[in-house]
């Protein structure tokens, strides 16, 4: 496969685009694989990719029901940030961050990853306590956080409202923290994984499980029967219905969760802002769109859809904050299936099953971590036991009590 580069650019400018290679292939499944990834969003992809790249494990498959990113990975709001409370967040989150500054370079993919500074506002009492804890606590785990005054809040964003019915209190920065073209990772991922040796099959559903001994043996799919020594299933809102057909259950609900984005304007908003309290996020996309979500709804579903309500629940909030948006239009509104655990820390685990792993939970934050899960999913699944930095995620710690309650750093969604 070519690298992209100026040169090849030019090269092809001159055939009107005609003549570019497929970025990834699109094999019919191979009756054996050393690994199957089912799922093919970011985090399967990058799974995958780091299992040929740096494990020396390429007789790998992607198996994916719908298409490639169609999943929560293309319906996301792209921030990327590491400032969660605990060690073992600031451990996983934080060694996707430092995968994130080079990935570009690494797949040879301009994945779009922007620091352009995410900041938390702070509109209570409650508030302000918890950033300071939060904002203290990642700090001595050498991760980058400023506090903020309302003044030097307004000096960042010039428009914001500081006295909404909840009035600005004050902020958390973190300036490497900010967004990254979502279709682009898993995009560079695959195109990365395909060069590689990796086989990626899209419109492939996994349907069951053969397990024998107590060992997964075989996957049967809509494309046929495919045994394999491993089996690494990283499906976000449909893990139970996997789990399900491997004979275990996993303690997660799933939720659709929504966003929006306006039609496009100028430039006017150069960082990410998000506000637990009054509970709405907002950034702007390089096409001048704003990117704008809010909570996952209230019931569990299947559903990917959008609906009227979310609308309301979200602009009420932004508006507060920014009355400048208020004569800007709604473009579009769509759902995902977030996988939701109690302590809103992410699944990454061996199962009761040998050679079946799965990674999962993310709910409703797991694409900044794209990378970083799938960098320490590969090596746990190559070497047949976790990594330490993904070892305190197994799903062991709903039977110890071991649980990592991420609950207010993950708080509004995303
Ligand atoms: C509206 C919204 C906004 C969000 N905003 C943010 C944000 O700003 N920042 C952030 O960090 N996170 C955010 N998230 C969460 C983030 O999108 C997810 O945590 C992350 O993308 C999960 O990636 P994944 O690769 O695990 O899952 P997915 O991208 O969902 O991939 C799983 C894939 O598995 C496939 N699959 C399912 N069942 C089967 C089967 N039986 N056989 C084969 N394939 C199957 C699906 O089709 C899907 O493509 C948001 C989520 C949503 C919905």
């Amino acid at each position: 496969m070519s690298a992209y580069s100026l040169f090849s650019l030019i090269r092809n400018a001159m055939n009107y685009h005609q003549d570019w290679q497929s970025a990834w292939r699109s094999p019919d499944p191979k009756s054996h694989y050393d690994v199957v990834i089912v799922g093919g969003g970011g985090h399967g992809l990058a799974t995958a990719y780091y299992l040929a790249k740096e494990c020396g494990v390429s007789n790998v498959a992607v198996i994916e029901k719908g298409w490639l990113g169609g999943g929560n990975t293309g319906r996301n709001t792209t921030i990327v940030r590491s400032n969660y409370l605990l060690d073992e967040s600031a451990g996983i989150y934080e060694h996707a961050m430092q995968l994130w500054e080079s990935l570009s370079q690494e797949l040879n993919y301009n994945v779009m990853f922007s620091q352009r500074g995410l900041l938390h506002l702070a509109h209570s009492v409650h508030d302000m306590q918890e950033i300071g804890r939060r904002g203290n606590a990642i700090y001595l785990n050498g991760i980058d956080s400023e506090f903020l005054t309302p003044a030097q809040v307004k000096e960042m964003v010039p428009f914001i409202n500081l006295n909404c019915r909840y009035p600005v209190m004050g902020g958390l920065l973190q300036r490497r923290g900010g967004t990254a073209r979502h279709d682009a990772v898993a995009w560079g991922y695959a195109r990365a994984a395909d060069e590689l040796g990796v086989d990626i099959i899209q419109n492939c559903e996994v349907q069951g499980f053969d397990i024998e001994n107590n060992t997964v043996k075989a996957l049967r799919t809509s494309r046929g029967r495919i045994t394999a020594g491993k089996v690494g299933c990283v499906v976000a809102g449909n893990s139970s219905v996997l789990a399900d057909m491997a004979g275990f259950r996993l303690p997660l609900e799933s939720y659709p969760l929504q966003a929006l984005v306006s039609e496009p304007v100028k430039p006017v908003l150069d960082c990410v802002i998000m506000s637990n309290g009054i509970h709405v996020y907002v950034s702007q996309s390089d096409k001048g769109e704003l990117v704008v979500g809010a909570g996952s709804d209230p019931y569990t579903s299947y559903s990917q859809r959008g609906s009227f309500d979310q609308i309301e629940h979200v602009v009420g909030p932004l508006l507060e904050l920014f009355p400048i948006f208020s004569r800007l239009r709604m473009l579009r509104q769509w759902g995902g299936i977030v996988d939701v655990t109690v302590d809103r820390s992410p699944i990454l685990s061996k199962t009761p099953v040998n050679n079946m792993y799965f990674n999962c939970g993310w709910g409703t934050g797991g694409f900044k971590c794209t990378p970083g899960s799938g960098h320490l999913f590969a090596h746990s699944i190559a070497s047949g036991e976790m990594h330490p930095k993904a070892a305190p995620f197994s799903i062991d710690r709903f039977n110890t009590g071991a649980l990592i309650d991420e609950g207010a750093a993950a708080a509004v969604a995303h």
